[in-house]
């Protein structure tokens, strides 16, 4: 008997109709390649398996590398380790040397969502969609557009990276053990229109980080360091970080590289 544990984010999903939309959201077909993070049971592996020639596992958890070895699936590929440390990059450039789309999945933990989210940046030249479970609040700041009050240093960096959607909302009695929080699952589709340079895509990240340090003070003071080379007109230095727009944070981040 397995115990959930804590420190892995383990909530595993029981629902059966929620089983099947996610499934049909990822749309598994043979030439796909497809790796899942946290399989935990195998609440998607199995019915993800069932239509894929491949499938790569990443997990954490000793016990359930073993389990997943101990049943010898053909297709099935288990790597032990934290997903943290994984490079999906070169995960995703060997599989997509051959035919098919690269897509990221899971149902994940949710206490290193953030940091995971800003890892699987690095993948997204070769990465064609990943379909993840996450926190309800997470996923409504990740999509967050200016002006609402959970847009945030997420929503930007990653609305610069992927265009997303909610697409499914996920009440915590799907789970066992249930969490304290909703769920809701995120599709998210890299964006090949927004080519920053490095150098742009460092001063976004910068300019950025100091628009959000202190969420209720204005521009004024978060960007005090910026300001000569930005031309921030009267009206953004009396605004707060959350009522300017992602297109206008590129423009700042253009004009702080150039
Ligand atoms: N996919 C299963 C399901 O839907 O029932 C389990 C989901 S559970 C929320 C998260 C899974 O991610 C667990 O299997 C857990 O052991 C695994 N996990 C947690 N932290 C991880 C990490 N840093 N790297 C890889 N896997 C991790």
């Amino acid at each position: 008997m397995h115990r959930a544990r804590k420190r892995f984010g383990q909530h595993f999903l029981q629902d059966n109709e929620i089983i099947y939309s996610i499934v049909s959201l990822i749309n598994p077909n043979p030439d796909m390649h497809v790796i899942e993070i946290g399989p935990g049971f195998g609440a998607l592996t199995l019915p993800l398996l069932s239509s894929l020639d491949h499938l790569d596992l990443l997990e954490i958890d000793r016990d359930l590398v073993v389990f997943w070895n101990n049943k010898n699936l053909k297709g099935l590929n288990v790597i032990e380790g934290d997903v943290l440390n994984f490079n999906f990059l070169e995960w995703a450039q060997n599989r997509s040397s051959r035919i098919g789309v690269c897509k990221v999945v899971g149902n994940l933990p949710y206490n290193i969502s953030s940091p995971l989210l800003f890892h699987l940046v690095a993948a997204t030249s070769a990465i064609d969609e990943q379909v993840f479970m996450l926190q309800a609040e997470v996923v409504e700041r990740m999509i967050a557009t200016a002006g609402s009050s959970d847009f945030s240093r997420l929503s930007v960096m990653l609305q610069t990276r992927y265009n997303m959607e909610l697409v499914l909302k996920v009440p915590p009695e799907a789970f066992d053990p249930k969490p304290k929080v909703n769920s809701a699952v995120v599709r998210m589709i890299p964006r090949k229109d927004f080519n920053l340079t490095d150098f742009q895509r460092s001063a976004l990240e910068k300019v950025v980080t100091a628009a959000f340090s202190q969420r209720r003070k204005m521009l004024r003071t978060n960007l005090r360091a910026f300001t000569d080379r930005l031309h921030l007109t009267e009206f953004e230095l009396k605004s707060r970080a959350q009522d300017i727009s992602v297109d206008r944070y590129v423009e700042w981040a253009k004009a702080l590289a150039a």
